[in-house]
């Protein structure tokens, strides 16, 4: 262990999105950086599959911003390769699809007594402000939409979503995922009255974003390329198992066969491994893994084109699709039609369903909710679990993770950074916004 010493570069653990913004600032700031990622490929959650043709993304992954500045820095890496496209997102609720961000005819979709149970919330039980305290996800989501929006969505959608109850989330979730699913601020969804009014303005906003050509793990990919054409280093398939600390600095982080000096270490990894490696009472913080099955069937078998969808029904074993054509016909081969299908990693699957029995359910699943035809058969699949996915905002997750960051305060040489060191639910542009303050944060002369 640690037999070859490397003295004093910045180490960025995590190439993902986060580490690999940072280490490429700081080269192009003439320091010296190795990013150490454990997977064998850069991107992390924002990663390309390439499988037997067929490219596919960790779930949907588009770029999105209301911060022209990056904007611009996604443009400036990916140049013509960066398309801007129009958004297609569905959600799927009592056996129903509706248009995500909601659009006026969807009222007519309904069943006839949920609009009738949406409309007597409106009336006597929604406060357009919240005065209380927030209390959990249930309650943050029952007092701005009402009851019925609730039930029939929300509560189902977070049990699939985090295979936890609602009223075991903290608030923060519901208001984080909610600004994420409309992504454009312009739209507000507030509560039920927002969402309301969102049925006849939706239409006057843009509904776009950007995606790059190859998948959106292009992004990271070219970032790879770029740090190594200036002279840094990216050691994948390598993993921190240790670090050396001396009068209050990390001294040594030490992999596998070799050890590194360094002067700074940039931590991107969860933070609960942070915590093991420098042996801090048990840090209780969930990161929760995800399922991933990625489908190939043939092109006249799907009977629906949509960027992504939710499912809330219960009978749907999954949370939500996407298909990678409707992000860039450079994802699929002629002919071929490709699924991707994200459900949380329930353990009691693993015990009660093979993974053949798991993907008849699934394929029985896709018939039923029309997304391929009666007679479709899988063609190819790739099952992937990918940990790490979420960050669960349990009730006491923000003291339990502020206990860890006081105790951090003490090293001198230590910056947490992107979506699991700050065990925060980041997107990518706000992990790039992150990287790009860290990387102006740090000394040169430390
Ligand atoms: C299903 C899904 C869909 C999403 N869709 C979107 C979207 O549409 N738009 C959007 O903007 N964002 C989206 N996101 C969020 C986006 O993926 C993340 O915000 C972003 O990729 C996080 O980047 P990161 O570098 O901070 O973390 P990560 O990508 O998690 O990178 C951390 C890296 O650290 C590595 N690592 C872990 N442990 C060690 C160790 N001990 N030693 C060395 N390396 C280690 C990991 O392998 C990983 O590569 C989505 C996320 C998910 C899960």
């Amino acid at each position: 262990m640690g037999d070859k010493i490397i003295k004093k570069p910045i180490v960025v653990v995590g190439a993902g999105l986060t580490g690999l913004v940072v280490a490429h600032e700081l080269i192009k700031k003439g320091l010296s950086v190795i990013v150490i990622e454990k997977e064998n490929q850069v991107g992390g959650l924002g990663r390309t599959l390439n499988y037997n043709g067929m490219k596919f993304d960790i779930g949907p992954h588009r770029f999105y911003s209301n911060n022209e500045e990056i904007v611009d820095y996604i443009y400036q890496i990916l140049g013509s390769n960066l398309k801007e496209i129009k958004r297609s997102s569905l959600i799927y609720c009592q056996g129903r699809y509706f248009n995500w961000p909601l659009s006026f005819i969807d009222i007519f979709n309904l069943r006839f007594k949920t609009l009738f149970l949406i409309l007597r919330d409106f009336v006597f039980n929604i406060k357009i402000v919240s005065i209380e305290p927030e209390v959990n996800y249930a309650s943050y989501i029952k007092d701005r939409y009402g009851k019925t929006i609730y039930n029939i969505f929300f509560k189902n959608l977070s049990d699939k979503f985090l295979s936890c109850s609602a009223d075991k989330i903290h608030w923060i979730w519901a208001k984080a995922g909610i600004e994420k699913a409309v992504i454009d601020e312009r739209i507000y969804s507030r509560n039920l009255k927002d969402v309301a009014l969102m049925l006849f303005r939706s239409k006057k906003f843009t509904k776009n974003y950007f995606y790059p050509i190859n998948g959106v793990g292009m992004f990271a990919d070219t970032l790879m390329s770029l740090i190594k054409d200036k002279g840094g280093v990216i050691k994948t398939s390598e993993e921190v198992i240790d670090i050396e600390i001396k009068d209050k600095q990390l001294t040594k982080v030490i992999l596998k066969n070799e050890a590194i000096l360094p002067s700074q270490v940039i931590w991107t990894a969860p933070l609960t491994i942070l915590a093991r490696i420098l042996n801090y009472k048990e840090l209780k913080l969930i990161y929760h893994p995800l399922q991933v099955f990625f489908l190939l069937f043939e092109e006249q078998d799907l009977l629906k084109k949509f960027q992504w969808c939710y499912y809330s029904d219960k009978n749907i074993s999954f949370h939500r699709l996407s298909i990678p054509s409707c992000f860039s016909s450079n994802l699929a081969m002629p002919g071929k039609a490709s699924i991707i299908i994200e459900r949380s990693y329930d353990k009691s699957d693993e015990y009660s369903l093979s993974p053949l029995e798991l993907k008849e359910k699934i394929l029985n699943d896709l018939k039923e909710i029309r997304v391929v035809n009666k007679t479709a058969q899988i063609q190819d699949i790739l099952i992937k679990r990918i940990d790490n996915a979420y960050p669960v905002y349990t009730l006491d997750f923000v003291e339990k993770k502020d206990d860890f960051l006081d105790y951090l305060k003490v090293f001198k040489n230590i910056k947490l950074a992107g979506r699991q060191g700050l065990f925060w639910y980041n997107n990518m542009d706000e992990c790039i916004e992150n990287a790009l303050e860290v990387a102006e944060g740090i000394n040169p002369l430390i």
